[in-house]
Order: C-alpha cells, then sequence, then structure tokens
C-alpha cells in the first residue's frame, strides 16, 4: 500500500473533519501517500482529487461539515460510471480507498469492489445511526445534542403557555435520533419510522392527560414516520379544539455545528484503524465501534441488514414520562 485516498460520500455529518484528519495523518505516519477527493463518488468521476499534506487538514477537527466536500452521485450508480470511477483510481496510482459514509455509499463501494477490486474500507458517517455492524456512527452524537438544546428551548416556552409541542427531527429511515432525543428531554411521545404510528394510542394519552390536568406535551416525530408530525398536528387540533397545538420542524441545524467531544474521539479513532486495515491488506470491511472496541466488519453484510430499534425504550418513553 503505497498510495491511498480518502472521501466522503452521502449526507454530511458533524465529525467527518476529525476521521479525514486521521486517516491523513496516520497514512503519513506510515509512509503512505494519501490523496483527498472532493465531493465524494461525483468527485472520483470528474477527477476532482488531490494530494494531501499533514497541514491540509489542521485546524478542522472542531469544524462541522466536511472540507472534503460530499455528494451524491447519479453517475457512480452506473456500471460506466463506475468503470471511470476505477480509472481514475488507477490513473493516479491509487491503491486503496477509505469512504467515510452511509449506507447507501457502502453499496456503490461494494459495487466497485466487485467490478474492479479496488481495496476499500468503509467508515460509517451519517447522523442517522442505521448501518449495522457498529454500535456507533459519526455525526449521531452531535446531532442528538443539537436535538436536544433545541426541544429544551421549546419546552420552556410550551410550559409557559401550556401548550402542546409536536417537534419533528431527522431520520428519514431511523429513528434513532427521535428516541433518543425523544428519551433525553422528558417526551411524552416518540414516533419512529420502524414501527406503524398508532394515532389512537396518542389521542387517549393526551385525553387522560388532559383529564388530569398534565397540560405540557411534547411529541418528537421522525421526518419518516408513517404518519407523519404535519398529519398528527391537524388530526390533533381537530380533536382538541380547545388545545394550543403547534408543529415545528428542527430540519438541517440538526446537521450543523462543531462536533461533540465523542464524536471527535471515535472518528479519530475509526479513521486511524481504517489506514491500519488498508496498511495490513484488509478490505471490504467496515472499521466500527462495537462495545467500545473498533471492530472490522464485512462491507456486504453491513449493507445487507438494518439497525433494528429498540422496543425497550420506545417503552420507557411512555412509563417515564407519565
Ligand atoms: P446518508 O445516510 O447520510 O444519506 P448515504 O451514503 O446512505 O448517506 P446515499 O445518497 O444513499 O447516502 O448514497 C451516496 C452515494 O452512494 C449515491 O449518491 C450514489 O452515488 C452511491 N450509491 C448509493 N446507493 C448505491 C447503489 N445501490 N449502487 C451504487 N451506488 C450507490
Amino acid at each position: 500500500m503505497k498510495r491511498i485516498a480518502v472521501l466522503t460520500s452521502g449526507g454530511d455529518a458533524p465529525g467527518m473533519n476529525a476521521a479525514v484528519r486521521a486517516v491523513v495523518r496516520t497514512a503519513i505516519y506510515h509512509n503512505i501517500e494519501v490523496y483527498g477527493i472532493r465531493y465524494g463518488y461525483k468527485g472520483l468521476i470528474e477527477d476532482d482529487i488531490f494530494p494531501m499534506r499533514s497541514r491540509d487538514v489542521a485546524n478542522i477537527i472542531q469544524l462541522g461539515g466536511t472540507m472534503l466536500k460530499t455528494a451524491r452521485s447519479k453517475e457512480f450508480m452506473t456500471v460506466e460510471g463506475r468503470a471511470l470511477a476505477a480509472e481514475q483510481l488507477k490513473k493516479h496510482n491509487i491503491d486503496g480507498l477509505v469512504i467515510i459514509g452511509g449506507d447507501g455509499s457502502f453499496k456503490g463501494a461494494c459495487k466497485l469492489y466487485a467490478e474492479h477490486q479496488v481495496p476499500i474500507i468503509g467508515i460509517p458517517g451519517t447522523i442517522d445511526k442505521d448501518i449495522s455492524g457498529t454500535d456507533y456512527t459519526i455525526g449521531f452524537d452531535t446531532a442528538v445534542n443539537t436535538a436536544v438544546e433545541a426541544i429544551d428551548k421549546i419546552r420552556d416556552t410550551a410550559a409557559a403557555h401550556d401548550r402542546l409541542f409536536i417537534i419533528e427531527v431527522m431520520g428519514r429511515d431511523a429513528g434513532y435520533i427521535a428516541l433518543n432525543s425523544g428519551i433525553a428531554t422528558g417526551a411524552e411521545s416518540v414516533l419512529v419510522p420502524e414501527r406503524i404510528t398508532n394515532v389512537e394510542r396518542v389521542l387517549n394519552m393526551i385525553d387522560y392527560d388532559q383529564k388530569r390536568k398534565k397540560n405540557v406535551h411534547i411529541i418528537v416525530v421522525a421526518e419518516g414516520d408513517d404518519f407523519g408530525a404535519e398529519a398528527l398536528t391537524h388530526v390533533l387540533q381537530n380533536k382538541f379544539p380547545e388545545m394550543e397545538i403547534r408543529h415545528s420542524v428542527l430540519g438541517h441545524m440538526q446537521r450543523g455545528g462543531s462536533p461533540s467531544y465523542y464524536d471527535r474521539v471515535q472518528a479519530s479513532r475509526l479513521g486511524y484503524h481504517a489506514v491500519l486495515a488498508l496498511k495490513e491488506g484488509k478490505s471490504q470491511l467496515m472499521a466500527g465501534i462495537i462495545n467500545n472496541e473498533v471492530k472490522l466488519s464485512p462491507l456486504d453484510e453491513v449493507v445487507k441488514k438494518h439497525q433494528s430499534i429498540d422496543d425497550d425504550l420506545l417503552d420507557m418513553v411512555k412509563i417515564l414520562s407519565s
């Protein structure tokens, strides 16, 4: 392994910069040249590739986003696009690739490996935490902390006015941000895409709370919930016309911001171990964290499975907020 490259792909996540920094500096320490690829697979196909030095990653560990930029690429979804990507790697004599991204990025990586045998190590980088083979994904911790801070502020005003707030948080396919921010803020209900929403149950709960004069409610809804925050707002307002009901979408603020200490440390560990794995000739693996240890799992198995959501934690929401 003489020369490797690193890219970030899919949605950006706070902590990606810490991983890039660790990849660059670990490679240089081991006398491996390292190239950066801007804009993920799109940049790879378009030859947006440049050599990186240690000082290129100075002063980035504390920054959100990704200094390598990220993008989604339709072209990479095609056999022809991936052939172009492999050609660029060959042209630059790149013998290995570190891919920091989510489930989709890893599916693409599996195809690149199957078709062109490019040695690849994946690093899970997504705020949604919807990747199996790891307890941790880069950005999740920061995103949950951001959601918690925002929901706490909303609770202050909800309490002052005796209002019910329905707060939509990120998570198109996964409810981890909703579940964890909901528990941390004492939400009365959490609705996640992994479970079919029982609206009747939510209505009954509010009815019961109204009768016992519990007037402040926070319902945290993942954006991918089958019923959805907006529809729920309408249903509740019709059922309880006397109640003050508000709907708030936290949106992209959950992606940004300086990464938490936890994201910085774990992302650094994964970047460091990804390079060691490539150096040892390993490939087609994802570096994840299981029980606080870095573990390598086959990428093709990781993309086949889904993280399941914990029923215990969902039950806990109801009990602890009663
Ligand atoms: P996030 O979880 O933050 O959305 P992601 O990696 O899952 O991150 P995607 O947009 O799904 O984000 O994937 C990133 C890129 O990976 C896509 O733009 C595409 O180029 C490539 N990709 C995704 N799925 C596939 C696939 N099935 N085959 C080939 N390439 C894919």
